[in-house]
């Protein structure tokens, strides 16, 4: 346990609940969860089970329709054909990296993270024995994974390669032809395997991430510019944030049968299944009617856009365009150095996260937590007026700082 750490974007979150509750006016961008209801149908869907009686141990890997709506998802949004034993069902997406790792990586083990990168890679990878190998990627490469870079990276003890695309905590969205030049990569190292979490994937924004089937918003994955890696590549994907789902636990992990295999294998002498409601829950997500992801969308877009012009121009911070997900990546670089206007210094991203929340009642996530100093994340999935607001308490807090 001394080995790893307990997820800041949660302790962080906590701490903004914590003030909350003692009565400060705290504004959280903390979480990395929408703040959209369910879904109606998808509720009914559940209660509808209950009442069917759906509450029984299902298979392990999850009941066959549900794994067969995935299995059909799969094929029409990403044209990619996955019979019922390449899919697992998890108790959340977090669940699948944590089986697929643990069921494959031995001691020493590298799992590269291109960083910045989400908070729970590097541990879930610690805690199964392996070695992580984080590779900063510059924000002059929109913080991507370059080719070089990979290349540079790869040793023969290379098991795992983690592609987030869009990324959590950049929104940074990889294009067809960077995959594919990433791929090209791959094909020389056999031994490295490709995780692919796809979680975001029907969160991008623009008319250049239009690229699903009925035009519908997709950011492209590897296997779509590369079936040739499909033996060795892992899709974690799952409702939690697309389908606005993430208290139920729901996330599938989709690849070559061995690997599945022995992930139910670990799956059925840990967790067992998946619950059974939550499964029954997002077969109707997966299956039903998709306007509402794109509903939300359209909000978070049209909240990207509110946050970054309301925010441009502000003295010591700088971000690129989130092109997914629902996060800024702010560089608070040009802060560092200098005090707040109640004197604190502001030497790390954790000072200006800390004095944000304590001086100016906004809560964000320090970008060391995603191995990305220098930044802090702001999540934008809550109300515009919320984002007015903490937008307005973080330009007056960096124009007090001198
Ligand atoms: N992957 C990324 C990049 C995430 O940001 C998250 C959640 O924050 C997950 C996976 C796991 O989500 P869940 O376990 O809720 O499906």
């Amino acid at each position: 346990m001394g080995r790893i750490q307990p997820s800041q974007t949660i302790a962080m979150s906590q701490k903004a609940r914590a003030l909350q509750s003692a009565g400060a006016d705290v504004i959280s961008l903390s979480a990395g969860e929408p703040d959209f209801p369910t879904p109606r149908h998808v509720c009914d869907a559940a209660i509808e089970a209950i009442r069917a009686g759906d509450t029984k141990y299902t298979d392990i890997a999850g009941t066959r329709s549900t794994r067969a709506v995935l299995a059909q998802w799969l094929k029409n949004l990403r044209g990619l054909d996955y019979g019922l034993d390449e899919i697992i069902i998890c108790t959340g997406g977090k669940q699948v990296i944590y089986n697929a790792m643990t069921a494959t990586l031995n001691a020493g083990d590298e799992v590269i993270i291109p960083a910045p990168a989400w908070v729970s890679y590097p541990d879930i990878a610690l805690l199964s024995g392996g070695k992580p190998v984080v590779v900063p990627c510059a924000p002059s490469t929109g913080y991507k994974l370059t080719p070089q870079a990979l290349e540079a990276t790869v040793t023969p003890r290379s098991k795992w390669l983690v592609l987030n695309s869009p990324s959590n905590p950049t929104g940074a969205v990889y294009s067809a032809g960077e995959l594919r030049a990433l791929a090209d990569v791959l094909a020389r190292h056999p031994q490295l395997w490709i995780m692919s979490d796809d979680i975001y994937g029907q969160l991008a924004y623009g008319p250049q991430w239009r690229t699903g089937p009925q035009g519908q918003a997709l950011a492209p994955n590897i296997l779509q510019v590369a079936p040739e890696l499909k033996n060795r590549t892992l899709i974690v994907d799952g409702a939690s944030k697309a389908y606005a789902m993430t208290g139920w636990r729901m996330g599938f992990g989709a690849g070559p049968q061995a690997l599945i295999k022995a992930m139910v294998k670990l799956q059925g002498q840990s967790t067992s299944n998946s619950c059974s409601i939550a499964q029954a829950a997002a077969k109707a997500a997966f299956e039903g009617p998709q306007n509402c992801v794109a509903d939300m969308a359209a909000a978070y877009e049209k909240r990207r856009d509110l946050v970054v012009a309301s925010l441009e121009g502000v003295p010591g911070l700088a971000c690129l365009l989130p092109e997914g997900a629902f996060y800024v990546f702010l560089s608070v670089g040009g802060m560092l150095g200098q005090k707040s206007s109640q004197g604190r210094p502001l030497n790390t991203d954790h000072d200006v996260a800390e004095a944000l929340l304590e001086e100016a009642g906004v809560a964000t996530v320090p970008g060391s937590a995603f191995m990305a100093p220098g930044h802090i994340r702001l999540s934008y999935a809550t109300s515009d007026e919320n984002l007015r607001q903490a937008c307005a308490r973080i330009k007056a807090f960096c124009q007090a700082a001198q």
